[in-house]
């Protein structure tokens, strides 16, 4: 499928358009950002690790029958994908009490939640990304109450699946993002499931594999995230 035309250009992946109105082509980018674009860095083969990872779980969450936006992979670092209409609010699914959690609500750093939590945030880096609930995506218009239903039952779904998918990878999936997106009147998971969404920690060591080691300058995180790769891939 050849690229057409760029048409966004965002903190960690480029969309080209294609000769089909329905699909899309998703560019892994080396680039790094944090804290909503004000820290940048760049990760060599990040792009790629980022695209591999994530077409392996889609594929593997496509046996789940979790619909995703994913059709296949094109190269290296570009997967071909439906062309969805976002649904511009961040789904997070916690398993374990970290980052902004505990910021807000004091809780202790690393200890196991009793139940996992959702939350949700309006996708918009000039807001500072709001914390937000189905009232305000109603009332917004940002998405149904149907959809919120069907958002929160597929990333109950998704965390489940990922959970024991890690655990099987030595590896605690603490927390992650999810966006969802429209497509011929359905709904489907979108964007990417990588390092830089999730929290990824050593079952045995504690040691994270993830995109806060470049939020926390802790170093060696290309090899974090092509360890990560190497256990996603089982090699
Ligand atoms: P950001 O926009 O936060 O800088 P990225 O660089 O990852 O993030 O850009 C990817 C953009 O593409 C995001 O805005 C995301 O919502 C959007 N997106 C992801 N999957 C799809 C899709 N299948 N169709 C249309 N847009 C998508
Ligand atoms: N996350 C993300 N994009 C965002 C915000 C969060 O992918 O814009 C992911 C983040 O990598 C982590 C989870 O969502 O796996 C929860 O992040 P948290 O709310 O703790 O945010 P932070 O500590 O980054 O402010």
């Amino acid at each position: 499928m050849k690229k057409t035309k760029l048409i966004y250009e965002g903190k960690a992946k480029k969309l080209h358009e294609t000769e089909d109105p329905d699909l899309l082509v998703v560019e892994f980018k080396d680039d790094m950002a944090s804290l909503d674009g004000r820290k940048k860095g760049v990760i060599k083969n990040k792009g790629i690790v980022n695209s591999k990872i994530s077409t392996y779980i889609f594929n593997f969450l496509d046996s789940y029958h979790i619909p995703s936006h994913f059709e296949k992979s094109l190269s290296d670092r570009e997967i071909l994908v439906k062309r969805l209409e976002m649904v511009p609010i961040e789904v997070i699914v916690r398993n374990i009490a970290t980052g902004s959690l505990c910021d807000k609500y004091g809780c202790k750093e690393g200890d196991s939640l009793q139940y996992p939590i959702i939350e949700f945030y309006l996708k918009n880096d000039k807001l500072n990304d709001p914390m937000m609930n189905e009232y305000h995506a109603a009332a917004f218009g940002l998405a149904t109450p149907e959809e919120m239903r069907t958002i929160v039952r597929f990333a109950t779904k998704v965390n489940a699946i990922l959970k024991s998918f890690f655990i099987r990878r030595k590896v605690r999936l603490v927390d992650f993002k999810l966006e969802f997106g429209r497509f011929k009147g359905q709904l489907y998971l979108g964007d990417e499931i990588s390092p830089d969404t999730c929290r990824f920690w050593d079952l045995e060591t504690g040691e994270q594999l993830d995109k806060d080691r470049f939020r926390k300058d802790m170093g060696r995180v290309e090899e974090a995230y092509q360890e990560m790769l190497r256990r996603v891939l089982n090699l």
